[in-house]
């Protein structure tokens, strides 16, 4: 896929392109979200998670690493590795085991477990341009 780039005024519209991009996953694709605190991951992946057919809450794992959501199609995992970067794989594993062919796979900041992580379909990069705008480069 070519490299897309857009740029968003509003948390809505973040969504709204996670939903997008969600439409081209199949089970087993994993999400690379890589971008600062506040830049709009966690935003994009309630989107994406919405148009895959998850009702509740969508909010960010950072303290628990990883929530799972079952959905009619394929279930939803959700990773935030931000905490495990000082963690030095004292978890060996931890994140091949929660990623399986028959789950879409979303991770904010990847570059803790890159080791571990199969390629991913997508790559996600946030940038803060101002206010509520944001740069998202999706390749
Ligand atoms: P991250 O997961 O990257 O730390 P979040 O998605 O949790 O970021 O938070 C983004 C915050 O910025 C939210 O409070 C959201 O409402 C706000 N926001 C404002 N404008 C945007 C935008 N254009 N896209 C995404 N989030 C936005
Ligand atoms: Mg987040």
């Amino acid at each position: 896929m070519p490299e897309r780039v857009v740029e968003t005024t509003g948390a809505e519209e973040t969504e709204a392109l996670g939903a997008a991009a969600a439409a081209d996953l199949r089970p087993g694709d994993v999400v690379l979200l890589e971008g600062d605190l506040g830049a709009g991951k966690t935003t994009f992946v309630r989107g994406a998670a919405r148009a895959l057919g998850v009702t509740g809450p969508v909010t960010s794992p950072t303290f628990t690493l990883v929530s799972r959501y079952a959905a009619a199609g394929a279930d939803v995992v959700h990773l935030d590795l931000y905490r495990l970067a000082g963690l030095e794989g004292e978890e060996p594993g931890l994140i091949a085991d929660e990623l399986d062919g028959g789950s879409i796979a979303f991770v904010e900041w990847p570059g803790a477990g890159l080791d571990e992580l199969p390629a991913p379909a997508l790559t996600v990069r946030f940038e803060h341009l101002g206010g509520d705008r944001r740069r998202v480069t999706l390749s």
